[in-house]
């Protein structure tokens, strides 16, 4: 026996919880095995219901102990291994410890002094000698023919025959040699534990790669939700300094447009001045005959003055048409609607990238469980049919993720 199974077998037969050599070994519907006694202590420590030590979830309830089915692999390991490792004492002197047996003298192990003295007769000396923990051939004989060995084994009836029941009673069954139906099954069996190890192998590499494969997916979403959004940022912060500009250049040209019409009239008020202090001068001073001829030149600017201030009125500015600007609300729900959780059955994604990993054929049948798939409407142009949710809700959603 190889020492790496030698260590499989020691490790197979020791219970998780008392780490002893199982007592009564019993198999959890989990396919878990402990000690009826470990079992049944660990439910009376716990109010008679616990979860198995080695499945997170699956819970062992105290009265359903008793008719969990024996692990009889198991029994039987501890069995052949037990019987392996303690040490025998001598069957012939019953003080020292056996160290050798022989292929012929059944049952029986011998210390070295009476291994000799035992196979001293000639008869005795063809008995091969083998080291006491090396398993000798257990030869069984036959049960309707005692002294007769069994050497086959009837397919018909499952049960072991020598030569002289083949030719008797199992005649007509069908029958091979022992040593090649052993080899048959263990050829069977060792196929088919194989192909278990492969199947349970490939499942195993299915959910590393899936595990891999959603980091993947969420990476290439988070990209998707990082670039649309700082394209955004830019675009707003683009426009917002375009926009700021125009109003500059704007402003620039009402308030250039102003000043010129302020010019026109800037020394208006002077001549308005000069005409009162002229009159107030000329009465002041009682030159009525000045005043009298002269009143045809106050008229005249009067006149002329009022006309040009019905014609002249105040230049009609341009102004900045910002109606869209409080459209650019409705973007806030747009991108506080993108996004939301869709489950689906079928992540074709993550089935795709492993049908290029494996092209045998039970691949594609195995079940890839449930998965949650953020979907990012990001580029979409229609409203997403989504309701609105508050913003507590939505960060309550997104922390599904
Ligand atoms: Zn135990
Ligand atoms: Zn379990
Ligand atoms: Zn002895
Ligand atoms: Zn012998
Ligand atoms: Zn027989
Ligand atoms: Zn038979």
């Amino acid at each position: 026996m190889a020492a790496e199974n030698q260590d499989t077998i020691e490790d197979s037969i020791i219970c998780y919880i008392c780490h002893r050599v199982y007592d009564d070994p019993r198999i959890l519907p989990c396919s878990h095995t402990y000690c009826r006694k470990c079992l049944e202590e660990t439910a009376l420590a716990n109010k008679d219901q616990f979860e198995c030590p080695l499945h997170e979830g699956f819970t062992v309830s105290k009265n359903t102990i008793e008719s969990l089915p024996i692990n009889r692999i198991i029994r039987h390991l501890i069995n052949i291994y037990g019987s392996r490792q303690s040490p025998i004492e001598c069957s012939n002197c019953h003080s020292a410890v056996s160290e050798y047996r022989c292929d012929k003298c059944e049952n029986e192990t011998f210390c070295s002094k009476c291994y000799q003295t035992v196979h001293k007769p000639p008869v005795m000396q063809k008995h091969q000698q083998m080291s006491a923990n090396e398993t000798a051939l257990k030869v069984n004989f036959c049960t309707s023919h005692r002294d007769e060995k069994v050497k086959y084994w009837c397919l018909t009836c499952s049960q072991l025959l020598c030569t002289d029941c083949i030719l008797l009673e199992h005649k007509a069954h069908q029958y091979n040699l022992i040593p090649k139906m052993v080899q048959e099954l263990e050829l069977k069996i060792t196929n088919n534990l194989n192909n278990i190890q492969m199947l349970v192998d490939e499942k195993l590499n299915q959910a590393i790669e899936c595990i891999n494969e959603y980091g993947n997916i969420a990476d290439s979403y988070r990209k998707r939700i990082q670039d649309t959004m700082s394209c955004l940022r830019q675009a707003i912060d683009e426009h917002e300094q375009d926009l700021l500009n125009q109003i500059l250049i704007v402003e620039n040209e009402q308030k250039n447009q102003m000043e010129e019409y302020k010019l026109r009239w800037k020394y208006e008020p002077e001549n308005v001045q000069m005409h009162k202090a002229m009159l107030d001068m000329l009465l002041l001073t009682k030159n009525y005959a000045i005043l009298l001829n002269g009143s045809q030149e106050f008229e005249d600017y009067v006149t002329r003055t009022n006309d040009v201030l019905k014609q002249t009125s105040i230049p009609i500015a341009s102004y900045y048409e910002l109606i869209e600007l409080d459209q650019l609300e409705a973007i806030k729900k747009y991108i506080f609607h993108c996004g939301r959780y869709v489950k689906t059955n079928n992540c074709l994604l993550v089935r795709s990238a492993l049908k290029q990993h494996s092209t045998q054929e039970h691949s594609s049948d195995s079940t890839v469980p449930d998965i949650h798939v953020a979907l990012v409407e990001l580029t979409s142009n229609e409203y997403p049919n989504v309701m609105y949710l508050p913003k507590q809700q939505r960060q309550k959603r997104l922390c599904r993720k």
